[in-house]
């Protein structure tokens, strides 16, 4: 029986009509861009995470450079990032005329950690922007206790983490500004790319929306130099559609992961993902750690389960950042993108699957 990573065709499947049904309304209203679509999901979007303001945008990258250019810094200011996660979260920051710094993340569950943090900032720094990796928030307290202090701004990378909550408040209306993507493999996703920014502030969330449309406050009347970057009607519809989804398809994704946590544990070699217990974890991915990580990996596409790394080699190591010449021996990002592997998971799996990635695990570790 093989095990799909992501099956979008089969979710496509299971939401067909309701699908089929908004790209056809889409069209034959030629609500292509702007209009109703857009405005119903973010909407929808902002009540379901209960935040004032969501704004669309083209993706999740330009979701975070938007917001970072709305805080209207002084060029060349430093932005702290973690050293694990997309290259989108720091490319946002150069992108904006800023400089990366890297701090290190918790070996438990991979987000950023205040102290490490701490240890980074300096007078030149202005922002932190806290990824809730994989699904798992962040510890937003201390982290938005330390921008109180030194007076910098928090911005949230949610683009793995819809639903996600910390402590029962949903990620996306904690920090100032918060960045999501709908790329189609997250865990909502659009039929092509997508974003949204969001935030309870009425005043950065009006900068944002301008920003994202041409400096825009009427049709051809521009208080500022904007850019192009809009969610389209098309993807909204989809996303609405998907949206009502989106608990049931996540409850799947934690029962699951329980699933994992539950069979797989006692295994020497094998490291498990540490749910917080203030955490809601989305489990947008479901890693272990395991210095074994190749060997694992073929054996379990052997067995036709498909694995991903997340990340291969981590953002220091990168040669786009070779320049920031930060490669700590001792930090923790350097030591552990070899050893991390994702498992598969998400709504598309049946028990029986998901039963089969744990027997084969165990296979690999316990067989003699
Ligand atoms: C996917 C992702 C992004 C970028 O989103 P796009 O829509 O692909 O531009 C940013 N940050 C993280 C952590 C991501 O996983």
């Amino acid at each position: 029986m093989p095990v799909k990573f992501l099956d979008l065709y089969s979710q496509y499947l299971s939401i067909k009509k309701d699908i089929d049904l908004a790209i056809e309304t889409v069209i034959k209203e030629s609500a292509f861009v702007g209009g109703r679509h857009v405005q119903e999901f973010e909407s929808n979007f902002a009540q379901f995470l209960q935040v004032n303001h969501c704004i669309g945008v083209g993706n999740g990258t330009d979701a975070l450079e938007i917001a970072i250019n709305s805080c209207d810094f002084p060029l060349g200011s430093e932005i702290i990032v973690p050293g694990n996660s997309f290259i989108a979260t720091s490319e946002a920051v150069t992108r904006s005329g800023h400089r990366v710094v890297f701090a290190d993340v918790d070996p438990e569950c991979y987000t950023l950690t205040s102290a490490s943090v701490a240890s980074k900032i300096t007078p030149c720094t202005v922002a932190i922007i806290a990824v809730h990796i994989y699904g798992h928030p962040c510890e937003m307290d201390p982290l938005m206790d330390l921008c109180k202090e030194h007076n910098l701004l928090l911005i949230e990378d949610c683009a793995q983490a819809h639903g996600a909550e910390y402590y029962g408040r949903m990620v996306g209306g904690i920090g100032h500004l918060a960045a999501f993507s709908f790329y189609p493999g997250k865990n909502l996703g659009a039929y092509g790319d997508g974003g949204a920014v969001t935030s309870q502030d009425p005043d950065r969330a009006k900068l944002v929306r301008m920003i994202a449309n041409h400096g825009r406050i009427g049709k051809y009347d521009h208080e500022l130099e904007g850019r192009n970057s809009r969610l389209d009607g098309m993807q909204a519809a989809i996303l609405s559609v998907k949206l009502s989804h989106l608990q049931t398809w996540t409850k799947r994704r934690i029962e699951i992961a329980d699933y994992y946590l539950k069979h797989l544990t006692g295994i020497e070699e094998l490291i498990l993902p540490v749910r917080k217990p203030w955490a809601r974890q989305v489990y947008h991915l479901f890693v272990v750690r395991t210095e074994r990580r190749d060997q694992l990996k073929a054996f379990l596409a052997d067995r036709q389960i498909e694995t991903g790394i997340h990340y291969p080699i981590s953002l220091p190591k990168l040669q786009a950042y070779a320049y920031v010449g930060d490669l700590e021996p001792s930090a923790f990002y350097n030591s552990t993108d070899s050893t991390l592997l994702s498992l598969p998971i998400g709504e598309h799996m049946c028990q029986e699957q998901v039963e089969l990635v744990v027997s084969e695990v165990r296979n690999f570790f316990l067989a003699k």
